[in-house]
């Protein structure tokens, strides 16, 4: 079977070195130059992470994270509310650990080196001929497919083929993300701060701490304050009793810094014709739960493995039993994680306050229902 895989990001490599290891050979398109163009911090579940024991990854999945013992919820004065013992209650189903995007990209590649992959080039359109699909980048033919996949995260241009253009659903806040010293905060322990109109969390990986600072847009935005980190640290600094380190190792250029709409968005279908839709691009994660990418695996697996018992022919029922398996889950997820943004994500200082107090009474496993009940089930 022809298969073109649009993006190599974490689905599209899981995806690709899953198929290889069934003797497929896919092609993969990516439209970025390198792998390490834009890093940040990812936790990673068991759910996505048990794919790479069958890629023969796991090891190296462990030598290149640090484990999330715990994770601590503080208010905006740095007040815990709550510690939740996430090795101790996820313990039963395998490992939770935080790594670099760029890390884990590089150790999906190293599953199945020889999968052709061409960086720097960008699909811009797709065109059905009914039997097999055409792509093209920027009106070059990249050939005629029997299936193409949709592994171009968030901003997809292949759902435009699949659904049309399906409006984004924001939260109106953003974050700024950049990467700390590993001094700036203690390994192994996840630390966010809520308070009312400002959010920073605080994400160790193995050599160096992942950092995002958010807010409403209209106050901590390009628009309103610039790339200067300068800016942004001022505006936290009235945000007292927060970790001051991540701050203060805050680079002074935007470009070692990105800012991140948080917003998501769900497409209405999978697939069409021999098209499909996998991880961000089907439906796509605010960071709140931290299972976008570990649903994005988790899909690539359920794909992978409809396709080992297909060829050319059966691709359209192969993709109909890939939905009916992946859509319910993934959505629930990314529900959940809507859930937790709306308390996350709030303004006003006397629900941030009566938030806060609920907090208190909350149990990792009402907290964490969403992520157990995943981890429990059959997929
Ligand atoms: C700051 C940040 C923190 C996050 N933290 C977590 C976390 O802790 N845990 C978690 O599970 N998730 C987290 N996420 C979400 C997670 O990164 C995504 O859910 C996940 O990457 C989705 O995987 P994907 O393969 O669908 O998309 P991506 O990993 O985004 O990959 C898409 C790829 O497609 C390429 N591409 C796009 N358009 C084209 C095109 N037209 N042609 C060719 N290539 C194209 C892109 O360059 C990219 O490489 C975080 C996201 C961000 C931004």
């Amino acid at each position: 079977m022809r298969v073109l895989i649009v993006g190599a990001g974490i689905a599209g490599l899981t995806l690709s070195a899953l198929l290889r290891q069934k003797g497929m050979v896919p092609q993969i398109v990516e439209r970025a130059d390198d792998f390490h163009a834009s890093g940040y911090m990812l936790a990673l579940f068991p759910m996505g992470n048990r794919v790479l024991h069958g890629l023969g990854a796991y090891d190296a999945f462990r030598a290149a994270s640090e484990p999330m013992d715990t994770y601590t919820m503080c208010n905006g004065h740095g007040e815990p509310m709550q510690t939740f013992d996430i090795a101790g209650a996820l313990g039963k189903y395998g490992d939770t650990r935080q790594l670099s995007r760029a890390d884990l990209l590089q150790l999906l590649r190293n599953a199945a080196p020889d999968v052709p992959l061409r960086m720097a080039t960008r699909v811009t359109a797709l065109v059905d001929h009914g039997a097999e699909v055409e792509a093209l980048a920027e009106g070059e033919s990249l050939g005629r497919f029997d299936l193409v996949v949709g592994a171009d995260g968030i901003h997809s241009t292949v759902r435009q083929h699949v659904a049309g253009e399906i409006a984004m659903r924001p939260t109106g806040w953003g974050g700024w993300v950049w990467w700390a010293p590993a001094a700036a905060a203690p390994r192994t322990k996840v630390t966010e701060y809520w308070g009312a109109g400002r959010f920073v969390g605080v994400y160790p990986v193995r050599d160096r701490v992942g950092v995002i600072a958010a807010g409403p847009i209209d106050e901590i935005g390009h628009a309103r304050i610039g790339g200067r980190g300068a800016r942004l640290a001022e505006l936290f600094a009235d945000y007292r009793g927060v970790a001051r380190e991540p701050f203060a190792a805050m680079p002074a250029s935007d470009r070692d810094m990105f800012f991140w709409a948080l917003e998501d968005c769900r497409a209405p279908h999978w697939s069409k014709g021999r098209v499909v839709l996998m991880g961000d691009s089907a439906c796509a994660f605010l960071p709140t739960a931290g299972v976008g990418a570990s649903m994005a695996m988790e899909s690539a697996a359920v794909l992978a493995d409809e396709l080992g018992r297909s060829d050319a022919r059966g691709v359209a029922l192969a993709l109909q039993h890939y939905e009916t398996r992946r859509r319910r889950r993934a959505e629930g997820a990314q529900t959940a994680s809507r859930r937790i943004a709306s308390m996350m994500f709030i303004s006003s200082i006397p629900v941030a306050w009566g938030r806060d107090h609920l907090m208190k009474f909350y149990s990792i496993e009402e907290f964490g229902k969403e992520i157990e009940r995943s981890l429990s089930e059959p997929i």
